[in-house]
């Protein structure tokens, strides 16, 4: 892939301490839309049978793979006390990730992945997240 970017991104995949991580490239403000998470719509039969890491439930029968490697948003990593949300919007069973709080280019963002994600796949090795004590 050499295609290049135009459009001028806020943020960009870097090294982080638990492998790559999304990190801000310019100054964001509570409420700043960041990022949509995409991925192929399945239906909840078909991720249960995929497994992994990165799917997000949109409904009640209807969850995004989001393994693709243009999904950038799958570089968010979780943490307990995190800058961002996931936000769904469950008409258009479309995630957007927005600032929680103010972010200042060079923080890493996260968000919280939620308590289903975190009891299958943190719990059982030790939330390893800034500040967390889980
Ligand atoms: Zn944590």
């Amino acid at each position: 892939m050499t295609k290049k970017l135009t459009e001028k991104k806020p943020y960009t995949v870097k090294r982080s301490i638990a492998g790559l991580g999304l990190f801000a490239t310019a100054p964001m403000k509570r409420g700043d839309f960041i990022i949509e998470y995409t991925g192929e719509l399945i239906s909840t039969d078909e991720a249960d049978r995929r497994g992994g890491k990165y799917l997000f439930v949109v409904s009640d029968t209807k969850t995004i793979d989001g393994k693709g490697r243009e999904n950038i948003a799958r570089y968010i990593n979780h943490s307990c006390a995190p800058n961002a949300e996931a936000e769904l919007d469950e008409d258009e069973l479309r995630v957007r990730i927005y600032a929680k709080k103010k972010i200042l280019p060079g923080e890493e963002i996260f968000y919280d992945y939620g308590s289903e994600y975190w009891d299958e796949h943190i719990k059982p090795y030790g939330c390893r997240c800034i500040g967390c004590k889980k």
